[in-house]
């Protein structure tokens, strides 16, 4: 086993602490990473907290790691020692239920092992993430990082981009779109920065006024303010696709008001309440509303090569682990700018 220094969640809602950690010894087809940079996504606060409920602690959160290889199996063809590797949401899957032999490995028949707060397919080991100073992951289950990617500023790709890109692939985002981001956060502001590169028109619409500039600097066209009902009224019929990345309940029928007939409003925020749906709202112009989960490892590949193609990284702010519990409140008062990422080094110190 191998001794891994860790910050973890001791238990529900506990600040995180000091903890350690064993990662089992690298198996043939196993890459041992050292991690050099964690982002931080508002699911790691849902889980602590137990919003999803059916959390287990202590809990290591992270699941935007990336790293360089340190040490491979002997069947490792992916990857050489010294190569810069990434390591998103989940960590491995059953590879045979008709989802793995898709490429949709999120949603395995056999649940996949995600990177923390969950198993390894033994369905005994616990899995721990990225707040740790190395991991061992299947090289199926690594992605390779483009060279010219800034490292920490590409560690939110991990979770935040694919979470985002993967939507606005299969809602076919495509030049001349008005495309509607609700949420400026980490999220939020990947999903500017991608459906801007696709060729949309995109407006942000936000519950903080402060972060209009930052809208546009980012790649938005437009930036509507969202704090009270009338502020819906200009927005009517406007879209024709909306990525809703809010983090807490909310009226989503407002939103739904926002979209052109036959346009589609998809959520990828996961408040932990549920929010009342309002049928006319969805029937009346028949819009669709859809859901969307992070996104399998193909299409994380080929999201990292779009980003590198398009020059896209996070805008981050990157802290050292001991001020996470920080940047936890930050967040939850929606006061990010637009990612917090984990040096992990500080964590070697
Ligand atoms: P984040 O960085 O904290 O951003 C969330 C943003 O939502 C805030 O910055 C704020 O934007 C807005 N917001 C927060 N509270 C609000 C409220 N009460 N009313 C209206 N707007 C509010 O969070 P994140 O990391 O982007 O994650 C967003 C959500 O996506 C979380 O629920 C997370 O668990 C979920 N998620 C889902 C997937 C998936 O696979 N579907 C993957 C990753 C994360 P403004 O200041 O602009 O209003
Ligand atoms: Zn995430
Ligand atoms: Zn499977």
């Amino acid at each position: 086993m191998l001794k891994t220094p860790a910050y973890a969640a001791p238990a529900v809602r506990a600040p995180l602490a000091p903890f350690s950690i064993d990662r089992r010894e690298p198996g043939s087809y196993d890459v041992l990473i050292d991690i050099l940079f964690c982002g931080v996504c508002h699911s790691d606060i849902h889980q602590v907290r137990d919003e999803w409920t059916g959390s287990t602690f202590p809990m290591v959160p992270g699941h935007e790691i990336i790293g360089r290889v340190k040490r491979i199996g002997d069947g490792v063809g992916k990857f050489n020692v010294g190569d810069i590797a990434g390591v998103g949401c989940f960590v491995d899957s059953c590879r045979e239920c008709e989802y793995c032999r898709r490429g949709v490995e999120q949603f395995c028949d056999k649940t996949a092992a995600f990177t923390y707060n969950g198993t390894e397919m033994d369905r005994k080991t616990p899995t721990h993430g990225g707040y740790s100073t190395q991991i061992v992951v299947d090289e199926r289950y690594v992605l390779r990082i483009p060279s010219g990617l800034a490292l920490a500023a590409a560690a939110p790709l991990l979770c935040a981009g694919i979470t985002t890109y993967s939507p606005l692939r299969e809602w076919k985002c495509t030049k001349g779109d008005r495309v509607g981001v609700v949420g400026l956060g980490g999220l939020g502001h990947m999903a500017v920065k991608i459906a801007a590169a696709m060729g949309a028109e995109v407006t942000v619409l936000s519950t903080s006024p402060a972060k209009e500039n930052d809208a546009r600097r980012l790649g938005a066209h437009g930036f509507a303010l969202t704090k009270s009902a009338g502020d819906f009224e200009k927005l009517a019929g406007r879209f024709h696709l909306v990525i809703d990345t809010i983090s807490a309940p909310h009226d989503v029928n407002s939103y739904l008001l926002t979209l052109r007939a036959l346009g589609t409003m998809v959520l990828v925020g996961l408040p932990g309440e549920p929010m009342p749906l309002a049928a006319a709202a969805l029937v009346m112009a028949s819009h669709r509303l859809a859901g969307s989960s992070i996104g399998g490892i193909a299409e994380t590949q080929e999201m990292l090569d779009f980003c590198a193609a398009h020059k896209i990284v996070s805008d981050v702010e990157v802290i050292p682990i001991q001020k996470i519990n920080e940047a936890y409140e930050r967040m939850i008062k929606s006061d990010v700018k637009y990612r917090f990422v984990i040096d992990v080094a500080s964590l070697k110190k």
